[in-house]
């Protein structure tokens, strides 16, 4: 069953947006995060615990008897931080999109690259991790008056381009 959001303007299909994330957040391993290569890394961890990496997943929103839920074509550009809506294939009815986000929360990410080297960085995620994604959604509320999706672990967001009106809904 769909949850009907139709106070703000449009009905968006959250479990579709669900499943979405449930189908593609472990289907790609990230070969880079933020443009670094995550070649030869071993001993990933995320907060000290050990970690898989794995990349944005990009797909369409569509509408669908007049609900946007998610379509069925996917992209990803193999990176942790980033992806490229624009590659994802063509789908009728397209208004939108929807990408995962691999950490949902922020996060310490340290990594070796041989003996005695230790790396770290703040993983940006979760509600402060959506910034780089609200220009594009304020652009495309322009175009066709839907808010664009991302989708982590813990929450979905619909997102436009107005960070303080940003709708999350405790994913499932
Ligand atoms: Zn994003």
């Amino acid at each position: 069953m769909s949850k009907e959001l139709s106070q703000y303007g449009k009905s968006y299909d959250v479990e579709a947006f669900s499943k979405f994330y449930d189908k593609n957040s472990h289907a790609v391993p990230a070969t880079t995060v933020s443009g670094e290569s995550t070649k030869g890394w071993t001993n990933i961890t995320l907060d000290g615990k050990p970690a898989k990496l794995y990349a944005e997943v990009e797909g369409n929103l569509v509408i669908k008897d007049g609900v946007v839920t998610a379509g069925t074509a996917t992209n990803s550009a193999g990176d942790m931080t980033f992806g490229y809506p624009m590659n994802i294939p063509m789908e009728p009815n397209t208004v939108g999109n929807i990408h995962t986000h691999p950490v949902a929360t922020n996060a310490t990410l340290s990594w070796s690259t041989g003996p005695g080297d230790r790396s770290s960085g703040t993983f940006t995620a979760g509600p402060s991790g959506i910034g780089g994604d609200q220009s594009q959604a304020g652009s495309n509320m322009t175009d066709h008056g839907v808010r664009n999706v991302v989708v982590d672990q813990k929450n979905i967001y619909l997102i436009n381009g107005n960070g303080s009106q940003t709708i999350t809904i405790p994913k499932k």
